[in-house]
């Protein structure tokens, strides 16, 4: 145990906090009427279902780790998504699991990645955070970790769903490990999730979970569970969730290089999307992100035709989306 946060990077002030909760469930390019696109109003309500439960506990003065941990373990219970039950399969027909979670405060981060019995990998990533010395543990090592730390572990067999399982039986497998992960399109991939919460006390805090990418090598973890990769939160610039390729994401060190661009070069959560939406896009990167400051600003951005997602504000009003077309796509309030 790391005795938690040693500073908090808010001056204290009286001014009362606007509590605010932004979550994604995956970004890709699709059509509404492929298999995936037909589900838009299941996968919406999903997503409404966890940005209630995340803003419950914000509304009542609880904590933006809290909140987000509830709302991504929501989703990883729900099969419609690439998180937890749900997840796609690897090049031999296994889950294996990714997820992080970062505490603005300090900051702090704990992860898990390449895990398959771990009910909630959200939990598990938690508990690294705050029981062990450690940022990242993998494979059966993070899977005892959990179960000694009160995490649930389940059979591997919980989380493969009969879709995904047919998904994975359709795609014909290849020799080459970089076509592999795109085989199949983008037809019927599942998303990672994310969220990203603000709290009363003005702290904010993120956490992505995914199964990461169909057909993937197996022990190919992916940019979900690398803090300042995929995942990335401090309480002086943003906190910030990304789904879609993962090595460009990592390569780009994507959400550090976010943060960065509003500590150090000044530039507005607005602007500084713009920026590495662009890098990554020039770079040939099918992304999505969804951010937040410490201040309330918050931006929600993809490069693809979707990307499920969704903000709750201060009054608990929900505003979700699926495509381009959509609402709460390029805003920043
Ligand atoms: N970023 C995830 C990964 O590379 C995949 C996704 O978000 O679709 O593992």
């Amino acid at each position: 145990m790391d005795g938690g946060p040693r500073w908090d990077l808010r001056s204290v002030s009286t001014e009362v906090i606007h509590v605010r909760m932004l979550i994604h469930a995956g970004a890709g390019n699709l059509s509404r009427d492929s298999d995936l696109g037909r589900l838009e109003p299941q996968m919406l309500e999903g997503l409404r279902h966890a940005l209630r439960t995340g803003h419950d506990i914000l509304r009542v003065g609880g904590s933006s780790l809290d909140a987000v941990t509830e709302a991504v373990a929501c989703l990883e219970d729900n099969p419609l998504y690439n998180a937890g039950r749900g997840s796609v399969l690897t090049r031999e027909g296994r889950v294996e699991m990714d997820a992080a979670i970062m505490d603005g405060r300090g900051p702090r981060a704990g992860a898990v990645a390449c895990v398959g019995t771990i009910r909630n990998p959200v939990r598990a990533a938690r508990s690294v955070m705050e029981h062990s010395p450690h940022v990242l543990l993998v494979g059966t090592g993070a899977e005892a970790f959990a179960r000694d730390h009160g995490c649930t572990l389940v059979s591997p067999h919980h989380f493969v769903t009969p879709e995904m399982y047919a998904y994975w039986s359709s795609l014909a497998p290849s020799e080459d490990p970089r076509l592999e992960v795109s085989a199949g399109g983008t037809a019927s991939k599942r998303g990672t999730v994310g969220a990203v919460a603000l709290d009363q006390q003005g702290n904010v805090a993120v956490a992505t979970s995914t199964g990461g990418l169909t057909r993937k090598m197996p022990g190919r973890v992916g940019d979900s569970p690398i803090p300042g990769a995929g995942t990335y939160a401090c309480n002086r610039s943003v906190a910030v969730s990304f789904t879609g390729s993962g090595e460009h994401l990592m390569r780009s060190v994507a959400g550090h290089r976010l943060a960065a661009l509003v500590e150090q070069r000044g530039l507005s959560l607005a602007e500084a999307v713009t920026v590495l939406l662009g890098e990554l896009t020039a770079a040939g990167a099918d992304v999505g992100l969804i951010a937040l400051s410490p201040q309330g600003g918050w931006c929600i951005d993809f490069n693809t035709t979707a990307m499920l997602r969704g903000v709750v504000d201060a009054a608990g009003t929900i505003t979700s989306a699926m495509f381009i077309d959509g609402p709460v796509r390029r805003q920043a309030g």
